[in-house]
């Protein structure tokens, strides 16, 4: 049996290898780093694949979510609404900009941010909602998009775990995650769906000024070079990145499907154990399976990821401490913050590898070793 990793990248690189090592090698002979067809194709190639009207490339998720809120023109203390059961990064931004991050509560089926919730952090001073499609799914936009366009407030969808993952709205409508917003981003960093062999990122839009905003931040508030029109940054997709980029976007589907049906063998396999419960898939949503996560109750959490890793099993908690009580928040008044499924769930998650080359053999290994673990 082939060793069990969380993300097995070796063996995916070997299966494109030949395309990825001429296309770099092809970029190196170029000597054109930066900029240049292969990002401009990239580009392209996502929002055609997105059903986008403009895609900005930058240099990861992180900043990625900081040029998207730098976009907005807020104002030091306006509010931003987040869910803390997230990867930090989201909420990261908000503090790194001087904004409030206010925090609202998840779903503890699919994990990601309850709209009833949301609505109740909802104050005159809120001015973005980020909400996560966290492991895979789409959070309930629908839902979320009514109650910010009631209150004119405009929606940032942080779609770092999700890309390729589909929504459908109640009038049958079909989007992909990060194109439902005012604007989406996402991260290449090279364990995501879709990963590069370093870091990157990109934003999504629909609306062209804001395309134009978002691209001028993201290269030193500058539209015509040396004339700097704003405060931006440094933010850029390089072209071996995006050469890269551009042949793994062509099997992203092919992978999202590998993930789908590794997901499937799982939850077959735990379906009968009461102590497990396998990932709730909205009806709604077409899940990708960034992660593949389950709620422990009444079995040892540490006991099991102990006895998983003797036996050559990887696992992981995404994530061990929520956002609101990270450290750094110890000095930042919060006001109250109760998010009790957050606190709950936090306590019960563990995620198995998961990735598109896993293979029936390990699957089976894997889910022999959990059972065997909570039946004994
Ligand atoms: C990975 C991730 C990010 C950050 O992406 P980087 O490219 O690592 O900066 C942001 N949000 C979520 C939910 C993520 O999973």
């Amino acid at each position: 049996m082939q060793p069990i990793q969380m993300v097995d990248l070796k063996r995916q690189y070997h299966h494109i290898k030949k395309e990825v090592d001429d296309a770099v090698m092809q970029v190196l002979e170029s000597t054109v780093f930066i900029g240049g067809k292969q990002v401009q194709d990239f580009s392209t190639n996502l929002a055609s694949y997105l059903g986008a009207q403009h895609v900005i490339p930058c240099a990861n998720g992180t900043d990625a979510l900081q040029i998207a809120l730098m976009a907005l023109e807020l104002q030091p203390g306006d509010e931003v609404i987040t869910p803390s059961f997230t990867y930090f990064a989201t909420a990261e931004v908000v503090a790194l900009l001087r904004l409030k991050a206010v925090f609202a509560d998840v779903t503890p089926g699919t994990f990601c941010i309850d709209p009833a919730s949301l609505e109740k952090c909802i104050t005159p001073r809120t001015k973005a909602i980020i909400p996560v499609h966290l492991y895979g799914q789409s959070s309930p936009m629908a839902r979320i998009l009514e109650i910010a366009g009631r209150h004119g407030i405009p929606v940032i969808e942080d779609n770092a775990q999700a890309i390729g993952a589909e929504y459908r709205f109640p009038d049958g409508s079909v989007k992909k995650t990060g194109t439902m917003g005012l604007i989406g981003t996402t991260s290449f960093f090279p364990s995501k769906n879709l990963g590069c062999y370093g870091d990157g990122g990109a934003i999504f839009t629909d609306n062209a000024a804001l395309a134009d905003r978002l691209k001028m931040i993201a290269n030193h508030g500058q539209k015509v070079r040396y004339y700097h029109e704003l405060v931006g940054c440094n933010s850029r997709l390089d072209a071996l990145q995006a050469a890269i980029l551009n042949i793994k976007l062509k099997k992203l589907d092919e992978y999202n499907a590998s993930r789908r049906r590794a997901a499937e063998f799982y939850n077959k396999a735990f379906a009968g154990i009461s102590q497990i419960t396998t990932p709730v898939v909205a009806a709604e949503n077409n899940h990708v399976y960034h992660q593949y996560t389950l709620k422990l109750e009444g079995v040892d959490r540490d006991g099991l990821r102990q006895y998983l890793e003797e036996k050559g099993i990887p696992s992981m908690l995404y994530y061990p401490v929520p956002v609101h009580r990270q450290k750094m928040f110890d000095t930042v008044d919060l006001g109250e913050v109760d998010l009790p499924v957050t606190d709950w769930l936090t306590e019960r998650v563990i995620s198995l590898p998961m990735h598109s080359e896993l293979d029936e053999e390990q699957l089976h290994f894997i889910t022999k070793h959990v059972s065997d673990f909570v039946h004994r």
